[in-house]
């Protein structure tokens, strides 16, 4: 990429480089080649096609299935200076055709010098009403198509969407307009798919490695789970985190519980109302909530970059889900926990709804129920066997996706607390002649109550109190015992077999073998697992701040937050984790010094950077042994208050313009502008007719109406809902947020 390539891109995403990954994508896009960018979770693949979008002319368009994400992702480049929008069903007609207007910037008869970069779009959107808005894209320059979470397209992929079967039609249609699909999820059938069902054009297929460096793995057998789990998060005070659960009913209990306990949690789950489910989403995602427990119905679209760990109450179904669920964990790069605690009735559990569930499932043939449990099980034990290994998870995990890594990770409990060999010959022994002499007829819970000798009426009734093992096991603890059983299922010493649905723990000719032959065995010694300890990583991370420093970090979120609640945005949009901890540890007190921060382009360098500088000037003040970079020229005074948003946006209404035009003029969305306006009403800054210029006139009336027939509704969804029923109409929030006040 040249020279203009990199000035974009510190001017308006405030990088100076892009990542080894990016590079050689970008690169094939602008020599206008299809192209397929497979990269994990938090990668960068975004920036692949945001930043050719702004190196071309001509209209990028981006293809993505997801409502909340490309609202997101387009107030993302809107704060960054960058015209984008959006179209989907969610829109009201005004803002349609708003949009319309945008894209038009386009039209060569046009002479607008400043023209929309990247217009989002749902396929539903692109492809309804006879492909009208696909026709109409013919009369534009289009340079790039960029489709997100391309892996919707595969029936084979585990999230497919049939309105994106139909995408084929943009290369039919557009031949020379360079396709690039963007997803992460690595398997070949998929990425097959991909390319076949676009009909993409010899593509470059880039394929970066699936590790994700950031991301600690622990993995904890289950003691007094809760204490386990809360010590965890009590020792990362302030720093999100999602708890998944198997069902529905412990996402309720627990997150109850750590209420109890004082944490702010909410609970997430696929029977959750929509409005109680966009709540608990967007406290999250604007760090009102600092945990969410929830059901894997949490998943796709949570954009959140700062997630900071992922707990997993339960065990997942397989190593993907694992991969996937705590891969959301840490985008942003920055250090980040993946904590599993595991209990081997989980198994118990998983195994009995694989073989209780799928008879009607449409998806799978009858004939094939029985193989798609086989395969079920299959990856059930995959993953038990990664959460008992001894071995670097890292390893195993990617060994699992056919990546071979050289060495050990020393990022993983494994590697930081590595779980030594015994020789287990006579625990093997103990174990084996125990379940032998009880015909393999129990669990693992009465054959070690038998070793240990308890008093137990079912053991004298059954006589196994007179057998020889009876008593010999005391000097090992019963979780220690239930260990060495499940590692000896592990190694297949043991197996276990259902009567009915009562699991037992049977013999296999390999344990028959070791008896006959007394081979020796080793087994992982079981060490009392320690808490853990963070990771030092190179990366900046907040572990690494002094109290003094960390102090300042507070004080900057705040600002953050602040800024982010004015502009109703999350407050990553604003700047990232990464960006605030680099300001700590550079202190820059000029703007200058602010702009050479990474994440700071030119944009957000005017409108927060005298902010910004000023709480970090005033904090060196107070602390005097904080070191500033160096002692140039700090700001003048004045200039801290220089961006007021809202009070632009009031001298823009009190000029008559309307909300929509405000919008546009200012480059941010309608629900900002509407946001500033409730407040400067609230706030007796601006006078009742201004509000009343502003009400659509059709919503009013109809909610006139609809009130005089006693319709009077709390909630503005059920206003949304009513109305949308009754007189067959889209409403828009904003809309309706403004003619109800
Ligand atoms: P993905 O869509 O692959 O999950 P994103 O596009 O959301 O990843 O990017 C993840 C994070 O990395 C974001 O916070 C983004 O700002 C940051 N990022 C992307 N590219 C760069 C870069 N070249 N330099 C620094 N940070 C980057
Ligand atoms: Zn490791």
């Amino acid at each position: 990429m040249n020279q203009h390539g990199y000035t974009i891109l510190k001017d308006k995403f405030g990088y100076t480089t892009l990542r080894p990954a990016q590079e050689p994508v970008i690169e094939s896009i602008l020599a206008r080649r299809d192209t397929v960018a497979i990269m994990p979770t938090g990668g960068g693949k975004s920036l692949c096609f945001q930043l050719p979008a702004l190196i071309q002319d001509g209209l990028t368009v981006v293809i993505s299935p997801l409502i909340a994400l490309m609202h997101d992702q387009v107030e993302s480049l809107k704060e960054n200076g960058i015209w984008a929008e959006y179209l989907n069903s969610s829109l009201e007609d005004t803002t349609r055709n708003l949009v319309i207007d945008a894209i038009e910037t386009h039209n060569p008869y046009n002479h607008e010098t400043e023209k929309l970069q990247l217009l989002y779009i749902s396929p539903e959107k692109l492809l309804s009403n006879d492909q009208y808005m696909l026709n109409y894209f013919k009369s534009i320059n289009i340079s790039l198509f960029a489709i997100d979470e391309a892996h919707c397209i595969s029936s084979w992929g585990h999230d497919f969407r049939p309105e994106y079967s139909n995408l084929g039609v943009l290369k039919k249609e557009f031949p020379h307009v360079p396709t690039i699909a963007l997803t992460a999820t690595a398997d070949e059938l998929t990425r097959q798919d991909i390319v076949d069902r676009l009909m993409l054009n010899q593509p470059n297929v880039f394929v970066s490695s699936f590790d994700r460096p950031n991301i600690t793995y622990n993995i904890e057998a289950k003691k007094d789970g809760f204490n386990q789990l809360f010590n965890f998060i009590t020792a990362r005070k302030d720093q999100a985190g999602i708890i998944y659960c198997l069902s529905r009913k412990s996402t309720e209990e627990l997150a109850e519980r750590l209420v109890r306990n004082n944490i702010k949690a909410v609970c997430y789950h696929a029977k959750l109302s929509k409005e109680d489910k966009d709540k608990a989403y967007s406290d999250f995602m604007k760090d009102k909530v600092q945990v969410v427990v929830a059901t894997i119905a949490f998943g796709m679209g949570i954009d959140k970059p700062n997630v900071r760990y992922v707990i997993h109450w339960n065990l997942p179904k397989s190593i993907e889900g694992y991969y996937q669920e705590t891969g959301r964990a840490g985008r942003d790069g920055l250090p980040s926990e993946a904590y599993l605690l595991y209990n081997v009735s989980d198994v118990f559990a998983l195994k009995k709804f694989i073989d209780s569930g799928q008879e009607d499932n449409p998806y799978i043939p009858a004939k094939e129920v029985e193989e798609f449990r086989r395969i079920q099980h299959n990856k059930l034990n995959s993953l038990l066997e990664f959460c008992q290994t001894g071995h670097c998870r890292r390893r195993v995990l990617l060994q699992y996706f056919n990546e071979k890594q050289e060495n050990n990770c020393n990022n993983c409990d494994s590697c930081l607390h590595p779980k030594s060999k015994i020789d287990g010959s006579i625990i093997a022994q103990k174990i084996i002649s125990t379940v032998y002499k009880t015909n393999q007829r129990f669990g693992a819970n009465y054959l070690t109550d038998i070793l240990l000798g308890a008093k137990d009426p079912r053991i004298s009734a059954n006589g196994h109190d007179k057998i020889s093992t009876y008593g010999i096991g005391t000097e090992l603890k019963k979780n220690q015992w239930i260990f060495y059983i499940n590692q000896l299922i592990d190694l297949g010493f043991l197996t276990i077999k259902y009567d009915k649905f009562i699991k037992t723990i049977a013999l296999d000719q390999s344990s028959i073998d070791f008896i006959k032959n007394a081979t020796e065995v080793n087994l992982f010694e079981m060490i009392d697992n320690k808490p853990v300890k963070p990771v030092k990583l190179k990366t900046a991370s907040l572990r690494e701040l002094s109290t003094t420093q960390t102090d300042l970090y507070g004080i900057l979120k705040t600002i953050r937050t602040q800024i982010a609640e004015d502009q109703n945005v999350p407050p990553y949009i604003i700047f990232s984790d990464a960006t605030l901890i680099e300001m700590v540890q550079v202190l820059p007190i000029t703007v200058d010094q602010f702009s050479t921060i990474s994440g700071v382009g030119k944009m957000k360098l005017s409108n927060f950077g005298p902010t910004f500088v000023r709480a970090i000037e005033d904090f060196c003040d107070e602390n005097p042994d904080l070191e500033p970079t160096s002692q140039t020229s700090p700001l003048p005074k004045e200039e801290s208050n220089k961006s007021d948003t809202v009070t632009s946006t009031k001298e823009y209404l009190q000029a008559g313009k309307t909300i929509q035009e405000i919008a546009k003029i200012r480059k941010l969305s309608l629900g900002t502008i509407t946001q500033h306006m409730i407040k400067l009403y609230e706030n007796d800054q601006i006078s009742t007719e201004i509000v009343e210029i502003q009400k659509e006139r059709k919503l009013n009336t109809i909610i006139n109406t609809e009130r005089e027939k006693g319709i009077n509704y709390m909630m503005l969804s059920q206003w949304k809902n009513h109305i949308e029923g009754e007189y067959n109409m889209v409403v828009d929030y904003n809309d309706l947020r403004i003619c109800l006040l």
